[in-house]
């Protein structure tokens, strides 16, 4: 019997009875209790299958040496790769108005007029000024509200100052406009006709009726029909996937989640996010109508998740995007670019988000808590009166950067997800009046935890066609399509 060494794992019980280990390095095994009992026995045959398998992945070793160290440093840098590509998402606050008053509006967005509610171009040339001089590559400026084609030739006139300006930088632009769509009008299209880089993201919470419920104009008349009008318009007039959709989980639509990924298929999307509410904003005033227990909401998840696999497994490729941000954690030796479930929190860091006046803040919950009860703690400086420097030394994003470690955090420490979670520190705000969460009473963690359970156990089980469905989705191919399923 060859004597061996540790690296850094953690592990957990499954509901089949294996044990899983997941190490520093993101890397997994599942071992059944009597392999998992030789290892902590140092009973392990080095040279048996399960001996090499916890070698290959670097959960042990028979020596350590200088040349696996500096191996194994590697592989933790290319998990936490984000923290040295600096800024690449800013996103652009371009009204505080909007044609809609959404039950959840997390924005606190409202139908006022009057331009004291709108970005003014000499702020958006700032911010991009700022947002140019991140040291990232790659650039990507999202322009939300309210409703942001209500402040649109600031939109079009923003997009083509960064084009301009980006002509000489050379950095790889993109553009996002969120919009609830009803606003797209001919100059919209147009624009977008000459401006192939710019996609549209916008909210749907599932047929006519559920949308209806929440996603309403001033009158309480429902969106969904203009929505729709204007959905076929765009795909007629542009690139089919130009426009993705997202959807907003309240208490009227969370027990029909079925039907909403139904709704999805239907118009022929190929990718769904089931979003939790979060208490920010008019939400936050009525959680009492639209909240749920987070219990329930796991339970809805688990059972959609399994609807929308048999969906791929039948033909229609379409994938959840909260279990891709962690499938691709668990897949690939990187971390998602997913701001808010990362460790240290990409707030600040990987992206921000700049108000009508300039002000930047770290999330875009970070301002929703600024637009709901005035506290600026967030806020990192002015973009139209400080420049980079000033803006991001500020101590907050020091404090942000702590409070975020979760390999030094109570509860998480000793979690075998802890590779593959975050937490955010302004969400804990919210719940506990403190930047770091009771893990005991922490919704998220309830959530993420159930996630990454239910993604192991289909991937430690012999059903190779699920598993499959779930490696497509982190590939971004049609897995269907390869097997020649889908034309
Ligand atoms: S937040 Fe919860 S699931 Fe995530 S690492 Fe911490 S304890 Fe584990």
């Amino acid at each position: 019997m060859t004597d061996y060494k540790f690296y850094p794992f953690r592990f957990t019980r499954l509901k089949n009875n294996q044990i899983l280990l997941i190490n520093d390095f993101g890397d997994w095994i599942v071992l059944n209790s009597t392999d998992f009992q030789k290892i902590i026995d140092k009973q392990l045959d080095l040279n048996s299958t399960v001996g090499l398998n916890l070698q290959s992945r670097d959960f042990l070793t028979e020596e350590y040496t200088s040349f696996n160290l500096k191996r194994l440093a590697h592989r933790y840098r290319t998990k936490k790769k984000y923290l040295f590509d600096s800024t690449a998402l800013h996103m652009f606050v371009m009204t505080h108005r909007c044609n809609h008053k959404c039950k959840y509006c997390q924005a606190s967005s409202h139908e006022t007029s009057g331009q004291h509610l709108d970005m003014s171009i000499e702020t958006a040339k700032k911010c991009i000024d700022i947002a140019f001089e991140s040291p990232s590559k790659y650039i990507k400026i999202e322009f939300q509200g309210g409703e942001p084609l209500l402040n649109k030739q600031v939109v079009f006139d923003t997009i083509s100052y960064a084009k301009n300006k980006n002509i000489e930088i050379q950095k790889d632009l993109e553009f996002v406009i969120c919009t609830n769509l009803t606003t797209i009008d001919n100059d919209v299209i147009n624009f977008l006709k000459n401006n192939h880089n710019v996609q549209i993201s916008t909210s749907l919470d599932g047929s006519e009726a559920l949308h209806n419920q929440c996603r309403v104009y001033p009158s309480n008349h429902g969106t969904y029909q203009d929505f729709l009008k204007k959905l076929n318009l765009m795909r007629k007039e542009l690139p089919f996937n130009q426009v993705a959709a997202l959807t907003t989980i309240s208490k009227y639509n969370l027990y029909q989640m079925k039907d909403i990924v139904d709704t999805y298929k239907n118009l022929s999307f190929n990718s769904i996010f089931l979003r939790p509410l979060n208490p920010f904003g008019f939400a936050k005033e009525k959680w009492t109508e639209l909240a749920y227990p987070v219990e329930d909401f796991i339970e809805e998840y688990i059972k959609t998740l399994d609807y929308i696999i048999k969906l791929n497994e039948e033909g229609y490729f379409i994938r959840e995007e909260f279990a891709s941000i962690f499938l691709y954690k668990i897949l690939t030796p990187y971390s998602s670019g997913f701001v808010d479930i990362q460790s240290p929190s990409g707030l600040g860091i990987a992206g921000t988000i700049y108000e009508i006046n300039g002000d930047v803040f770290v999330s875009d919950e970070a301002r929703m808590l600024f637009r709901s009860s005035g506290n600026k703690k967030y806020c990192l400086g002015n973009a139209v009166t400080k420049n980079r420097r000033e803006i991001y030394s500020n101590p907050i994003l020091k404090d942000i950067l702590l409070s975020s470690t979760i390999e030094a955090l109570p509860g998480c420490a000793w979690c075998a997800f802890q590779p593959y979670c975050g937490t955010d520190p302004i969400k804990n705000f919210v719940q506990f009046g403190n930047d770091i969460s009771h893990k005991a009473y922490d919704e998220n963690c309830k959530l993420y935890k159930a996630i990454m359970t239910k993604l192991f156990e289909i991937l430690t089980s012999n059903d190779e066609s699920k598993k499959d469905i779930l490696y497509s989705w982190i590939n971004n191919t049609d897995n269907l399509e390869n097997k020649g399923i889908v034309a």
